[in-house]
């Protein structure tokens, strides 16, 4: 009976208040939030990696909806960053001294993240490198796709035309050598088992 006294409460507006008051309570007791945050990247590297995800997927949202609110928004916020930066160059220099201290093997660990996910594109910095080296001239030297390569051997060794097993090692094989005056092209390389390209050598 009294139920129907009170006024409903908006569950929405609920939520939203609660938020509020979170967001007052970590902004008050700031050390608590990274003492909080430390013990969790520690003790719970998984559930970490899941608020990581989930950070990022919430600002990425942010973004997009910000974007099409306003088509202008993300200029906008581009030039106030750009303004910021130069009107406070020492809070800029400041914060990634900071980040460098506090995370000293971002930088290698970002490196190694790229690497991971352009294998192909590593293997073939390398293989461009080599050949320059060699002193095949530029002109016989392609930025080629890897992975076109890749498609072109159709899971078989170029060498002993025998299939390519998932997991075994693989390398990229000039057909005629670079010693031998090959150009690194795409019409010049092949797939191959690593023993059957170490055996040719
Ligand atoms: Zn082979």
């Amino acid at each position: 009976m009294t139920n129907k006294n009170k006024p409903q409460r908006d569950p929405v507006e609920v939520k939203r208040q609660r938020a509020e008051y979170q967001r007052r309570w970590r902004a008050q007791h700031p050390e608590y939030n990274v003492r909080y945050l430390e013990k969790m990247k520690r003790l719970d590297p998984a559930r970490w990696a899941e608020r990581k995800r989930k950070d990022a997927e919430a600002s990425r949202c942010y973004r997009e909806n910000m974007q099409r609110a306003d088509p202008e928004w993300r200029q906008r916020n581009v030039d106030y960053q750009r303004r910021y930066r130069l009107q406070f160059p020492e809070k800029q220099d400041e914060y990634q001294r900071r980040y460098r201290a506090t995370h000293p093997h971002a930088k290698a660990a970002s490196i190694k993240r790229w690497h991971a996910q352009h294998p192909l594109r590593n293997r073939n910095y390398t293989g461009r490198y080599r050949a320059k080296k060699a002193g095949v001239p530029p002109d016989r030297i392609e930025q080629v796709d890897l992975g076109e390569v890749v498609q072109a051997a159709d899971g078989r060794c170029g060498l002993c035309h025998q299939p390519i097993a998932p997991g075994e090692p693989m390398e990229f094989d000039h057909i005629v050598p670079i010693a031998s005056g090959g150009s690194h092209t795409l019409s010049n390389l092949q797939l191959a088992h690593v023993r059957c390209n170490r055996r040719r050598r």
